[in-house]
């Protein structure tokens, strides 16, 4: 159904439970089912976070220079760029990792169109170093990427089902959404991903679907078309 998509996957997915680190296993499962997308002709983008190794919010409050606190977050979304780049390669599919801060020795820089080359290719890219910048997370680089790219939609794969009117967890009348608008979001005051990616997705009408990456086998059968999760427009 969907030609070329930007895949998000958060650092706390690729820990898998540990909490902090790189669960092989789970990497290694989310490499195949990128290699199937690939296998079967769709064009895939992916950006990792970096929450598994470091968050530079979350540092502040040990007293860190924020911008310094983010350069530390955006390397260790590298750090997870190589082992998923890693992983997909394993499985015999090219991929490159292009990094928003320059580090010629072990990513390509970002350079949009010959980003887009690679996917025309059939070559996975993951895009590391989120937007490049401080005060980002890599949320508005999926947003901001996806754009670039021109994907045909944003895959926000997580550990939750999809949206809900209330966290689940503590709401035991919580439903999930079926389909909403990124106005709701904003108005709800649903804790979706952060309100730049919100509006930059919502003002460029790139439409995301937010679902569970727990079940194998999820990715694909969003992409071909099977309605999981909570799907966003404008
Ligand atoms: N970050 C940043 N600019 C960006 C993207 C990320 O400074 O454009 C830093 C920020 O400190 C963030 C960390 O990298 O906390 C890891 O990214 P994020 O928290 O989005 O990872 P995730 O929650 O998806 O694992």
């Amino acid at each position: 159904m969907y030609k070329r998509v930007l895949l998000k996957i958060s650092g706390e997915a690729l820990a898998a439970g540990r909490g902090f680190g790189i669960d092989a296993i789970f990497a290694s499962r989310v490499a195949s089912e990128i290699a199937e997308l690939c296998n079967s002709g769709c064009q895939v983008g992916v950006v990792v976070g970096g929450g598994n190794f470091f968050r530079g919010v979350a540092e502040q409050a040990i007293h860190m220079d924020r911008v310094a606190a983010d350069h530390m977050g955006m390397l260790s979304t590298v750090i997870n760029a190589i082992a998923l780049q890693d992983a997909i390669e394993k499985l015999g599919i090219n991929c490159r990792v292009m990094s928003a801060i320059e580090m010629h020795e072990i990513a390509e820089p970002y350079i949009r169109r010959r980003a887009i080359r690679h996917l025309e290719k059939g070559r996975v890219v993951i895009f590391g170093a989120g937007t490049g910048n401080p005060y980002f997370s890599t949320d508005t680089a999926a947003a901001l990427r996806a754009m670039e790219i021109r994907a045909d939609v944003l895959l926000k794969a997580t550990s939750v089902d999809g949206i809900y009117t209330a966290d689940p967890k503590k709401d035991p009348d919580a439903t999930m959404f079926d389909t909403i608008t990124y106005m709701d979001i904003i108005q709800r005051g649903l804790r979706v991903m952060d309100t730049s990616a919100v509006s930059l997705c919502n003002e460029n009408r790139m439409p995301m679907v937010i679902f569970s990456m727990r079940e194998q086998g999820n990715i694909v059968r969003v992409v071909s078309g099977e309605r999981l999760g909570t799907l966003v427009v404008s």
